[in-house]
């Protein structure tokens, strides 16, 4: 992509009305633009970055065996009565009427709906277990909506749910949920711890909230500082093996949300090295509730013995959205952003230093052109802007990778590889740059 072409709004200005980091990189990158309150357009550069979320997200769900579907985002009042939430979500639910008088609503999440289609569709325990999921836009009316597309009223998300026959088999897709989130969020070089969450009034429940550490986050929370080190990706994970040992290391040490959080048993379980007590972001969260809403809205199978029971259900989000937010929190400095690789808009910011000059446009075309041949996604500055205004820009929007070409180095024969994240630079020939890159 020319940036002679491309739309892209960047700020010189820091926007008042952003109170955290993320939001104000967003806004400055060119990135979203508020619609109304906790209500965005997504602009080119931020909608790429999302996308290269939910790809991840898709990819890491796929591989655990779950099934991509896709539900509406509006519903019909009619299953939240029957499950009985429909008084009870209150206000964060927008409620809606068509011309028809009927009662409709944006769903703030899907396991009405989700069941409803189970229970049309499945027989007996053949039809089990089964994982579906969709990556679709909700809506909560949030009392504060906030800090930008963390805390949005619209905002989109990646829910799961689980059907199985008993509390064991419902335990292992809860535990296939686990894996596959920790290598989800691994692979966009986050650290996400995920904490024991409050599972309501019912016992037997099982609940984890994933949590990035920023000092931003909503979310109070205390752990064991070995949890913030261990590693997924050095592992291979068989799915259809046994994961209860990689839950159970995990799950070994004290983690904790407020909600959650025992000062004693924090003392007790944690030597005072090891206690970590800061604030992060709630990212994933996944929940184990047995038969909550299979009972009142009848999603039933047969057993082998031609019994009929309520299905065991779990459910699984992911806040994709509020991701974009989440790793620039945990990634940026002075400068701007700091994109991790795997989510980055762009690999690379070919940066020409002087368009006007016929050499070192013509050496910049053929990078460009070369590295788009290699599969790589770049964005070529061919502006007229002045270097510094040119540097400033491309380390705000946070490529992994700046390519600079100008005139003198031209000269010598080299370009400038710098990369974002460390600041190191290389003077080297265009080629070598390119199998660098490569
Ligand atoms: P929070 O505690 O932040 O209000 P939640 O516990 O209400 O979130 P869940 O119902 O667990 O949210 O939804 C699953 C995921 O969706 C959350 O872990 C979060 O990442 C994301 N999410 C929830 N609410 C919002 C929101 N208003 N804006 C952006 N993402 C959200
Ligand atoms: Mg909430
Ligand atoms: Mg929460
Ligand atoms: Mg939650």
């Amino acid at each position: 992509m020319r940036l002679s072409r491309y739309f892209l709004p960047t700020l010189k200005e820091t926007p008042a009305e952003a109170q955290i980091v993320s939001h104000r990189l967003m806004l400055r990158a060119g990135m979203i633009r508020q619609a109304s309150a906790g209500i965005y357009s997504w602009l080119p550069l931020g909608y790429k970055v999302l996308r290269n979320i939910e790809r991840i997200v898709r990819e890491e769900q796929d591989r655990a065996g779950a099934q991509e579907l896709l539900m509406p985002t509006i519903q019909s009042a009619e299953l939240w009565r029957e499950s009985g939430r429909y008084e009870d979500y209150g206000k964060e639910m927008l409620r809606i009427r068509d011309r028809h008088d009927r009662e409709m609503l944006y769903g703030p999440t899907n396991e009405e709906l989700i069941t409803e289609i189970f229970r049309a569709g499945a027989r007996s325990y053949r039809d089990v277990p089964r994982i579906l999921y969709h990556i679709q836009w909700k809506f909560r009316d949030e009392v504060r909506p906030r800090f930008g597309v963390m805390r949005g009223r619209e905002f989109l998300m990646k829910d799961a749910y689980s059907f199985d026959l008993d509390y064991e088999s419902a335990i292992r897709a809860y535990r296939i949920m686990f894996v596959s989130y920790l290598r989800t969020f691994a692979r966009m070089g986050l650290k996400a711890v995920p904490m024991e969450a409050e599972t309501g009034p019912i016992g037997g429940n099982l609940s984890h909230e994933f949590v990035v550490l920023a000092d931003t986050g909503e979310t109070e929370l205390f752990c064991h500082r070995d949890l913030i080190d261990f590693d997924v990706m050095d592992r291979d994970i068989d799915y259809e093996g046994d994961l209860k040992p990689i839950v159970d290391e995990w799950t070994g040490q004290y983690a904790r949300t407020d909600d959650m959080h025992d000062q004693a048993t924090f003392e007790k379980e944690v030597p005072e090295d090891k206690r970590v007590h800061r604030r992060g972001i709630e990212v994933g969260h996944i929940f184990y509730f047995g038969t909550k809403y299979s009972e009142p809205l009848n999603a039933h199978v047969s057993t082998p013995d031609g019994e009929s029971v309520p299905v065991h259900m779990g459910s699984y989000g992911i806040g994709v959205s509020r991701l974009v937010g989440g790793i620039i929190e945990a990634s940026h400095d002075d400068n701007g952003i700091v994109w991790p690789d795997a989510v980055a808009p762009f690999q690379v910011g070919l940066v020409n230093l002087k368009p006007s000059d016929a050499a070192c446009s013509q050496a910049c075309d053929e990078l460009y052109r070369k590295l788009r041949d290699a599969g790589i996604e770049v964005l070529y500055d061919d502006t007229h802007e002045s270097p510094g205004a040119k540097f400033a820009q491309m380390d705000l929007i946070g490529l992994p990778w700046q390519l600079v070409v100008g005139p003198r180095g031209l000269k010598a024969g080299t370009v400038e590889l710098k990369r974002r994240a460390t600041g190191e630079r290389h003077e080297l020939s265009g080629d070598s740059a390119l199998s660098r890159l490569a």
